[in-house]
């Protein structure tokens, strides 16, 4: 006789250690804010998930698959939202655990959309432009019927920009049989883009460090920024930060980091990345690893990098007063609660890097509206909608005790489970 194995025995496919962080902190912000059983029941799971093979032909001829990921996690507020990433580390539970996050980070930002995630697992530094764009347009076509400007948005994540988002946009189109823009954000502004957009998630990171240097009462000194990783947020937010008065002491790439503790010359050195593709060997600065410039002395660290770089084996030897997360999840659970016991104030990433959706949401807007805003008040809109997050979360953090990522996804947590509530559970 063939043994029946209990149902409960067979773990979800997209429950690795990634997937399974994000549930754990949502099953503590449930039980720390009362959340009705039944609906923190329905909000563990993602909603739909897509794996899809991508056969591509590679420049010497062969053909190489690829797997790529398409995940909604929940559409109770409107289509689902979230970036594309190519890296070698992605896999459904990490797709499925960065999908969870959009929820909150939409939620949070008062954004009337769900939560998704895509990606596809690739070296994209190996390919050339041509495989890249094929890899693209083959993973597009595999996953049309999930996407659609009143379904699914796609927008940039790790490795991916512009160009990914125009061939998106592009093979879609051509597949329906007319244009249409609103299927992706982040597109380049010739083909309906918004202004702003490339630099709002940086834009955003910048003004909620700003946010909390002056809620922190350290504001007035030049504070000194560490930055983790000169990528589309990291780069931007140097720039901002350095341009309101801020010493960037340091930042890294994937290559290596860079120091001087007066402060860089932060011009200077975007032109230097800009020729060289690296920031290590730039003048007046120090060669550091990636791993030194976590711990150096600073008032502000920013991870703008990789997932789960601050941990239970480094957070001791921090030395910020301020973490801003760029990134999407660079500081694990321990690491977090440890922080939060030393004082410090943790930006968490579903509000400090939330400036991207945001001006997302803004370039869908002008898209379906198709009528276009100035950069001025796309700008002006964004630091509005972060401003009014931060103070919520700053004042839910106070009023409640709890650590400011948890006071973020209680605010989100709870706009969606009202709006769960009313709409009620089909049939
Ligand atoms: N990938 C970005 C994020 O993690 C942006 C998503 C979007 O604009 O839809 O928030």
């Amino acid at each position: 006789m063939v043994a029946v194995k209990s149902v409960e025995k067979f773990a979800m496919e997209c429950e690795t250690e990634h997937f399974l962080m994000a549930q754990r902190q949502l099953d503590e912000i449930a039980g720390e804010m009362g959340l009705d059983p039944e609906l923190h029941e329905r909000l563990r799971y993602p909603k739909r998930s897509l794996i899809v093979t991508i056969p591509v032909r590679m420049d010497d001829g062969r053909v190489k698959s690829f797997t790529g990921y398409r995940v909604h996690h929940d559409v109770t507020l409107g289509p689902a939202k979230g970036g594309i990433r190519y890296h070698p580390d992605v896999n459904l539970g990490e797709v499925a655990g960065l999908a969870m996050l959009m929820t909150w980070k939409c939620a949070l930002m008062g954004l009337p959309y769900g939560g998704a995630k895509g990606g596809v697992r690739c070296e994209p530094w190996k390919l050339s432009a041509g495989e890249l764009e094929r890899m693209t347009r083959r993973y597009t076509s595999e996953i049309i019927n999930l996407i659609g400007p009143d379904k699914d948005i796609p927008a940039p994540d790790m490795y991916t920009n512009e160009q990914t988002m125009a061939w998106i946009m592009d093979t879609y189109s051509i597949n329906v049989g007319h244009t249409v823009p609103s299927v992706v954000t982040g597109k380049p502004v010739s083909i309906g883009g918004s202004y702003g957009r490339q630099e709002a998630t940086g834009r955003g990171v910048a003004y909620c460090a700003r946010r909390a240097a002056a809620h922190q009462n350290l504001a007035a000194q030049s504070p000194k920024v560490v930055i983790q990783g000169f990528g589309n947020v990291g780069s931007v937010a140097a720039k901002l930060l350095h341009e309101s008065g801020y010493k960037v002491v340091a930042v890294s790439d994937v290559y290596g980091g860079i120091y001087n503790e007066n402060g860089l010359d932060i011009s200077r050195l975007l032109a230097y990345v800009s020729e060289m593709g690296r920031v290590q060997d730039f003048a007046a600065a120090r060669n550091i690893s990636n791993e030194e410039l976590l711990t150096l002395p600073c008032d502000i660290l920013i991870p703008a990098a990789l997932g789960n770089q601050i941990h239970k084996g480094n957070v001791d030897q921090l030395e910020c007063k301020i973490i801003v997360e760029g990134a999407n999840g660079p500081t694990g659970p321990e690491a977090d609660q440890i922080l939060f016991d030393r004082g410090v104030l943790v930006v968490p990433d579903i509000l400090a890097n939330a400036g991207g959706v945001i001006v997302s949401y803004f370039e869908w807007v002008q898209g379906l509206m198709h009528f276009f805003w100035t950069e001025e008040e796309v700008n002006h809109r964004l630091e509005e909608i972060m401003g009014k997050a931060c103070d919520q979360v700053f004042a839910m953090a106070s009023k409640t005790g709890l650590r400011t990522r948890m006071a973020a996804l209680r605010i989100g947590i709870s706009r969606l489970a009202e709006a769960k509530r009313l709409r009620g559970l089909y049939p």
